[in-house]
């Protein structure tokens, strides 16, 4: 008896916490079968724009996880700037979830290791993490792709998002070195970042990269509105 009871209020329970809180889309926040679940609409959309021409030189490629909407947003700014790493498992369910999509696999074929766009010191302090690191790093060595930090960010810079593409060129002159002994010579790398927007700052990345001799760079961004009209 008293087991048809319990079984009755957790079935209570469950149906309760659905009606309140139902599954959603991470990306656009309509309702889906699943939580953490990328509704159909979105989970077509991932991008892969290898050999596009409209990217910041040096920039080979980009694939983006998801489109930098309401959810996708929210998100991400609640990691950054909340120090909310509860959204985490919301992130990295939707990462684990495009996981042996052959775009993927084939974008990550290409590369020989993974790094991250690096925060200054200060503001690494501050938050006290990477969020792209937290983001992607257990995901990526799942793909069986190593990921080091290979540069450092010397140059404490604004926040970009209120700054014009020029804008940013400037502002990210000078602002990303190569950390001492590291060798990458003939590699392709991948650099990965939470957001991508113009690509100033990958590029800024990949420069560097790219002036310490390596071959090709490819981005892989968690959210990219990249090429879109901007969402206010
Ligand atoms: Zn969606």
């Amino acid at each position: 008896m008293l087991e048809k009871i319990l079984a009755c209020f957790e079935f209570l329970k469950t149906t309760l916490i659905y009606i309140v809180y139902p599954p959603i889309c991470p990306v656009c926040e309509e309702i889906v079968d699943e939580r953490h679940q990328l509704c159909e609409s979105c989970a077509t959309k991932i991008l892969k724009l290898d050999e596009a021409k409209d990217f910041p030189a040096p920039i080979s490629g980009v694939m983006r996880i998801t489109n930098y909407r309401n959810g996708t947003r929210r998100l991400l700014r609640a990691l950054k700037f909340d120090g909310n790493t509860n959204v985490l498992k919301t992130l990295q369910s939707t990462l684990y979830g495009v996981t042996r999509r052959p775009e993927i696999d084939n974008f990550l074929a290409k590369v020989n290791f993974a790094t991250f766009v690096p925060l200054h010191e200060k503001r690494l302090k501050k938050r006290g993490y990477n969020q792209t690191e937290l983001i992607f790093k257990d995901w990526l060595l799942a793909q069986n792709l190593p990921a080091e930090n290979l540069l450092l960010r010397t140059k404490n810079t604004p926040h970009l998002y209120d700054l014009n593409p020029q804008e940013r060129r400037e502002v990210l002159k000078g602002a990303f070195t190569l950390i001492e002994g590291v060798d990458v010579k003939g590699k392709n790398i991948l650099i990965v970042d939470d957001i991508f927007t113009t690509g100033a700052t990958a590029a800024a990345c990949a420069e560097i990269l790219k002036s310490a001799g390596a071959a090709k760079i490819f981005v892989m961004a968690f959210a990219s509105d990249f090429g879109e009209d901007k969402i206010a």
